[in-house]
């Protein structure tokens, strides 16, 4: 096992991680950004590293910085957390040329599924459904009319180098289709560099149902079961849980089968996520993998006992799994709301500024992962993630109860938070009957 390893993260994950190591009795080294100079989490790590401004590219995104940092604590190991550079391929590799073990898969698998129509590739190597559309990248309007006409409008633009929601546009005729293509291809360029973008069938009212896998270094690959990630804002997901409530024992196996496959085919290793679409049919299709631990991880983590982190910790160590799949059992159920310093009457508008009041739920059932209490400022620089609130009960209906009750105990003043919003959405008689799509959100709360 490793002795010292760096985070090279902020915020939540990074005290995540911190608390995996501490577990492990694992040393720590966080770096941090001149805007989180006083951040009051950074005393949970054993020695923590300026490693540059605020700005992410000098920072959180500076290969160069953290290296350094990571040679002069003299660390074993990386772990890069979520976001920033978790699924930076080149990242990956400098890390195992300088012998320091990246703590992930590896940068083949990274660069395979960074990119959206290699992935698809595999996926159907793999023998996995896909959502019809095109072969590769578009390059013209014409192309693009054309192969929207063959599968058939709605039709959805996604840009090949696509994340967080961004660069995708939907389209139901050709005026939009070739403004879609135009919009997709500038906001794709300006986000991620590479204005590369292809068309898929849009499946309507479909659920984002999401396979959790681990695998070692010797091949041994299991699943985790699923996570529902319907309940999403432009294309980001808000509340996340397990099981979902649309899978039957039947599908279940079937997706997790897909994922092995599709996972296996890219001879992964450590954590990742498969994520899927299903229809009201009960089809799904695949959609990209995800190549890092996510924001939503505990949820599983709550509802099979496997604490993620530190088997990614493990695996990199090059530890073998502990467990074959038929020892992966999901016991109960768990929901997760991401708590984000952004106004919900104001068109989710980011409320960067100092926490007065920070007056946190507990009791039986609830779990909060978060690096923030009172008196922490929220720096203007990065994502809105204040906290993720987690709450596991044996069954979906205690399970709504314990979080109906946590978040009227969740008092945040000083900035506004997503808590209200999230009130709403457990009062809400579809999302207590389990009966959503990814379009609830924009179909029941009007957005200013
Ligand atoms: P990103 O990498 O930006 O998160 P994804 O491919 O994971 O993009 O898609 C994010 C979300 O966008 C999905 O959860 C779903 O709500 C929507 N989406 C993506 N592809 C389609 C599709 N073909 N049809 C309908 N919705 C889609």
């Amino acid at each position: 096992m490793f002795r010292r390893i760096l985070i090279a993260n902020r915020g939540e994950i990074a005290v995540r991680v911190l608390r995996a190591c501490r577990e492990l009795n694992i040393e720590t080294v966080l770096v941090y950004s001149e805007a989180d100079r006083n951040a009051q989490y950074l005393r949970l790590a054993d020695e923590t590293i300026c490693i540059g401004p605020p700005m992410s590219a000098k920072s959180y995104l500076d290969i160069p910085s953290i290296i350094a940092a990571a040679e002069i604590a003299d660390v074993e190991a990386i772990h890069p957390g979520y976001g920033f550079l978790s699924e930076n391929a080149h990242f990956a590799e400098v890390c195992h040329e300088c012998n320091i073990r990246f703590i992930g898969p590896p940068p083949e698998a990274i660069a395979s599924f960074g990119d959206k129509q290699r992935a698809r590739a595999i996926a159907k190597k793999a023998g996995a459904p896909t959502v019809p559309g095109s072969q590769g990248i578009l390059t013209s309007e014409e192309e693009a009319i054309r192969l929207a006409r063959e599968i058939g409008f709605p039709v959805i633009l996604k840009a090949v180098a696509g994340g967080g929601g961004r660069g995708m546009r939907v389209a139901h005729n050709d005026v939009s289709l070739i403004n879609g293509f135009h919009q997709a291809r500038a906001e794709a360029e300006a986000a991620f560099k590479n204005a590369g973008v292809y068309l898929e069938k849009f499946i309507e009212r479909p659920r984002h149902v999401e396979i959790q896998v681990l695998g070692d270094r010797e091949g041994n690959l299991v699943h985790l079961g699923e996570r529902d990630c319907s309940i999403q804002r432009r294309h980001q997901k808000l509340i996340e849980e397990s099981p979902s409530p649309a899978l039957n024992p039947d599908i279940r196996k079937k997706m997790g089968d897909a994922a092995l496959a599709i996972v296996r085919e890219a001879k992964y290793e450590n954590a990742g996520t498969v994520e899927f679409l299903l229809d009201p049919a009960g089809n799904f299709y695949f959609i990209e993998v995800n190549a890092r631990v996510q924001v939503e991880h505990p949820v599983t983590e709550m509802v099979t006992g496997i604490d993620i982190v530190q088997e990614q910790i493990r695996i990199a160590a090059g530890e073998r799994l502990r467990f074959r799949q038929e020892d992966i059992v999901l016991h109960g159920c768990a929901i997760e709301c991401r708590i984000n310093a952004e106004d919900p009457d104001a068109n989710f508008r980011p409320t960067p500024g100092k926490v007065t009041t920070w007056m946190a739920p507990g009791g039986p059932g609830v779990r909060l992962d978060t690096h923030i209490s009172a008196g922490a400022e929220i720096p203007p620089n990065y994502d809105s993630l204040v906290a993720k609130l987690i709450v596991h009960r044996n069954n979906r209906r205690d399970a709504i109860a314990t979080m109906r009750r946590a978040l009227a105990e969740f008092h945040v003043e000083g900035i506004k938070t997503t808590i209200p919003f999230h009130r709403k959405v457990f009062d809400h008689a579809d999302f207590i009957a389990g009966d959503v799509d990814t379009g609830f959100v924009e179909r029941h709360f009007s957005m200013k």
